[in-house]
C-alpha cells in the first residue's frame, strides 16, 4: 500500500539524465502542482519527530522544501550551499562522487552550539551529499535531529548509512 501515491504520481521519471542509464525522478512536476506541494509539505511536517530549532536546506532543490517547512514550523533556515557561493566565513566538508570529489559548505556562525536541526533535501541516494552536510553541522556544534527528503532511494543505501550515524531518517515516497 502506497500511502503518498498521490505525491508519487506527481514526480515523473526522465530516462538518461544527466547521463545514460540515470533514470533521474523530477520533482518540478509536484512543484508545480499547488495540492502537491502543499500535501508535500504537510507530510514532511506530519513526520517530524520532537522539537526543531532551525531548518537546513541543501542546495539548491532542498531549499524549497526547507523554506516551506520552517515556515511551517516556525523555524530559520540554514544554507548548505556549494562550496564558493556564501559570502561569509565558512567552514566545508568534501564527499565522494562517482568520479571525484565536491565540497558543500555553511557559515560558520550559521548555528548556535546545541541547536536541534532538521536536515531537508528533495531526494536521498548514495547519501554522499547528507551525510556530508551532516557532519558539516556537527562541526558547527548542531544537533542533527532528524534528516527528511520526499524521495528515498532505498537502493543506493543512503538512508540506512544515515540511520547508522546515527540521524533519524524520513522520505515520503520511497
Ligand atoms: P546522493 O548524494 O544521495 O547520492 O544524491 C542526492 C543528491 O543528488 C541530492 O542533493 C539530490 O538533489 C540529487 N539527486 C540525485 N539523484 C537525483 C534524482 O534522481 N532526482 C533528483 N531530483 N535529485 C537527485
Amino acid at each position: 500500500l502506497d500511502q503518498n501515491n498521490d505525491i508519487r504520481s506527481r514526480i515523473r521519471t526522465i530516462p538518461d539524465f544527466p547521463k545514460p542509464g540515470i533514470q533521474f525522478r523530477d520533482i518540478t512536476t509536484l512543484l508545480l502542482d499547488a495540492e502537491g506541494l502543499k500535501l508535500t509539505i504537510d507530510r514532511m511536517a506530519a513526520q517530524v519527530q520532537g522539537p526543531v530549532d532551525l531548518v537546513a536546506g541543501i542546495e539548491a532543490r532542498g531549499f524549497l522544501f526547507a523554506s516551506a517547512l520552517a515556515m511551517r514550523l516556525e523555524t530559520g533556515v540554514l544554507l548548505v550551499r556549494k562550496d564558493g557561493k556564501l559570502p561569509g566565513a565558512t567552514i566545508a566538508e568534501d564527499y565522494a562522487l562517482e568520479y571525484g570529489t565536491d565540497r558543500i559548505a555553511i557559515h560558520a556562525d550559521a548555528c548556535a552550539p546545541g541547536a536541534r536541526v532538521l536536515l531537508v533535501d528533495d531526494l536521498i541516494a548514495t547519501g554522499g551529499t547528507a551525510r556530508a552536510a551532516v557532519r558539516l553541522l556537527h562541526k558547527a556544534g548542531a544537533v542533527v535531529v532528524q534528516a527528511a527528503f520526499v524521495v528515498d532511494l532505498p537502493e543506493l543505501g543512503g538512508a540506512a548509512a544515515l540511520r547508522d550515524d546515527g540521524v533519524a531518517v524520513s522520505a515520503l515516497v520511497v
